[in-house]
């Protein structure tokens, strides 16, 4: 044993290599060059950067003048782009795909869906999206803990994913209301619940299959009808909600809320949800209660506009329009009041990998392209508790980086083109052109 050990040792000595200084040299350095990078904290942009990586790690960050690239290093010159930290969905549903829901969600199964799923990670990933919170397989149990598995241990590529498995919904309610017999029902769209003792149980088993954190949906269908006339079902009380959000709290979780508006969004934030996903009705009451306790507004944009661009009638693209509207009126009183915001796309029933159209839905709903990134990257890595190591370029954090053409302070939609992703030091895309260094 000892003497496959000091084999090994000399094995990983070799590529390592010794410059003419003597200086031994980490095989693993990378350099990154490129004519731009952004501070997604400050905003400010850093003319002709350096990032330096050693292993999975960002080791130096500076401009060219002030970091040497040690010799040895393998070097990336990317061209004329702008380099940014990976991007973060806090919004997905890799399970789903478009086109109409029940017929995926009744008549695929679970085996075919995770074999999609797996596919749109890949294409999100692809899309510069190095990290995602999925809320919710539809239907497809907890197949979202095996993928998130898969791509930890690096069997499949996709990005760092935090799940939460089927999510929890009531009788009748959000994700129950297709209407078929019951009997060719086997599985539900969410784990059905009545009261807070199922809530809790629901919880319970959510989180035992593998749930990073417990998805609730609060709300049930909108009705809207005029700008003054909006009513969104409630679906739990103020006492459920306090008991999923200590339960979850027990197990070291968190609760995020499927909430269009209403006495249920409030009851969510009155409870101390750690997010309120759509939102798209939010009251003043509970706007001020977000701002005062930090929950995330999680605004996912573009499934709206997505479902709007569907509706064929000059009925439904009435409402569609009133539903603009009304969503610009909420979303203003959110900005105008400071709200955490994170990016959130609501990707699966429209294509996966195109969801950087969120960041272009939120500068044209009044986030400057800056916020619209910051909620992209370091909002999101607060919202799922990675600051410590993502959402920036900062040393000592994860490689996860992605470069876009242009500079995307003067055009948000280069977001869209993304060129070059890195995950943790590898790169997994790169279409800059070669170069000879
Ligand atoms: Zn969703």
């Amino acid at each position: 044993m000892k003497r496959i050990i000091g084999v090994l040792f000399i094995l990983s000595m070799a590529p390592m290599g010794f410059a003419q200084t003597g200086s031994p040299k980490p095989a693993t350095m990378q350099a990154i060059r490129c004519a731009r990078l952004l501070d997604v904290r400050s905003g400010a942009i850093v003319e002709n950067p350096v990032v330096l990586i050693e292993a999975d790690k960002i080791a130096r960050v500076g401009s060219a003048k002030e970091i040497k690239i040690p010799a040895g290093a393998t070097i990336m010159d990317l061209g004329n782009v702008t380099l940014l930290p990976g991007l973060f969905d806090t919004h997905v549903h890799l399970f789903l795909h478009p086109g109409p829901q029940d017929t995926q969600t009744l008549r695929e199964s679970i085996a075919r869906r995770t074999i999609m799923a797996v596919k749109n990670a890949e294409a999100d990933l692809m899309a510069g999206f190095t990290s995602e919170r999925d809320l919710g397989t539809e239907g497809a149990e907890a197949a979202d803990v095996d993928v998130r598995n898969a791509i930890n241990a690096g069997e499949i590529p996709g990005p760092r994913l935090q799940v939460s498995t089927q999510a929890i919904s009531v009788e009748g309610g959000h994700e129950d209301y297709f209407g078929y017999n019951p009997a060719v029902r086997m599985i539900p769209n969410a784990q059905m619940v009545e009261g807070i003792d199922e809530l809790k149980k629901a919880i319970r088993f959510q989180i035992k299959e593998g749930a990073d954190f417990v998805k609730i949906y609060v709300t049930g269908p909108e009705q809207v009808r005029s700008l003054t006339d909006v009513y969104v079902v409630p679906q739990f009380t103020l006492d459920e909600m306090k008991a999923a959000v200590a339960e979850a709290a027990r197990l070291g979780k968190k609760v995020a809320v499927h909430a269009g508006g209403g006495l249920g969004a409030e009851v969510s934030a009155e409870a101390g949800v750690y997010s309120i996903e759509h939102g798209y009705y939010l009251d003043e009451p509970t706007l001020l209660l977000m701002k005062q306790k930090g929950i995330f507004l999680v605004p996912t944009f573009t499934v709206t506009e997505w479902n709007i661009g569907q509706s064929t009638t000059p009925a439904g693209q009435a409402r569609g329009r009133l539903v603009e509207q009304l969503r610009h009126q909420h979303f203003e009183k959110a900005l105008a009041l400071g709200l955490k915001i994170a990016m959130g796309s609501d990707v699966g029933p429209f294509p996966h990998g195109t969801q950087a159209e969120e960041f272009s839905w939120m500068v044209k709903y009044g986030m400057t392209p800056l916020a619209s990134i910051q909620a992209g990257t370091i909002n999101a890595a607060e919202l799922m508790g990675w600051s410590d190591r993502l959402g920036s370029i900062e040393e000592g954090k994860l490689a996860d980086l992605v470069a876009v053409p242009g500079n995307p302070l003067q055009d948000i939609n280069a977001l869209k083109q993304v060129e070059f992703v890195m995950k943790g030091g590898k790169v997994v895309k790169n279409n800059a052109p070669p170069n000879d260094r």
